[in-house]
């Protein structure tokens, strides 16, 4: 009976789609040379590293890159919308739900490399399960435009959301909230530090049998 039982288990673990613990990725870009398209591969890649140094399955997959992409407006007005109202409204029922060319892009979370210079906030659609993420990442303006380093570390952040990590009140960490990140040392992973909580948060989400259930921006 013991032998049975193990046998079963592998069997449903074998039967799960390989997929599922890929969080599949859409990266829509304003043009094939844009800077924040570098920093997005990094981010990427330093959260299926810290992932995979936490002993867990979940990853964020290989990015889907589309350049000046046909719905590209309305997602950049529908991005516009939340950071001018949604922020001041509870989530839930109210809000109002995102556009069809948004949700029937195939994919768990779709980066807006935004033309806008608006806040970059991370945003669960509404009304969608298993949770899907629309991530903003503003176009920035003026001295800090091309700074790689601010870049890669607002879209690790705004990741960092997307597989369900909140803000932590430590300014020099990677999950800040507020942030003063040009003053804090990167760690070896050339990136700010997670906290203690952030690795419990994401084991507590994507250990063994769990499923990401996040909220946030
Ligand atoms: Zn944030």
């Amino acid at each position: 009976m013991r032998v049975t039982a193990i046998a079963l288990l592998l069997v449903l673990r074998g039967a799960l789609p390989a997929a599922a613990a890929e969080r599949s990725i859409l990266l829509l870009a304003p043009t094939a040379t844009d800077a924040r398209l570098d920093a997005s591969h990094e981010a990427i890649s330093y959260w299926n590293e810290m992932l995979a140094d936490l002993g867990l399955e979940t990853r964020l997959g290989a990015p889907q890159v589309v350049v000046d992409s046909p719905v590209a407006r309305v997602l950049e007005n529908y991005a516009r919308r939340i950071s001018q109202r949604a922020f001041r409204l509870p989530a839930g029922t109210a809000e109002p739900s995102p556009p069809d060319e948004l949700t029937s892009l195939d994919a768990d979370i779709v980066v807006l490399l935004s033309r806008q210079d608006i806040m970059s906030f991370t945003w669960p659609m509404p009304r969608v399960d298993p949770p899907r993420y629309f991530v903003i990442i503003r176009s920035v303006r003026g001295p800090d435009r091309d700074d790689a380093m601010v870049t890669r570390h607002v879209v690790a952040h705004e990741l960092g959301h997307a597989i369900g990590l909140v803000h932590n009140d430590d300014p020099h960490a990677l999950m800040c909230g507020p942030c003063q990140p040009l003053t804090a040392d990167t760690d070896a992973t050339g990136f700010l530090p997670l906290t203690d909580v952030d690795r419990a948060r994401l084991v507590e989400l994507h250990g063994r049998g769990q499923k990401g259930k996040p909220t946030l921006r």
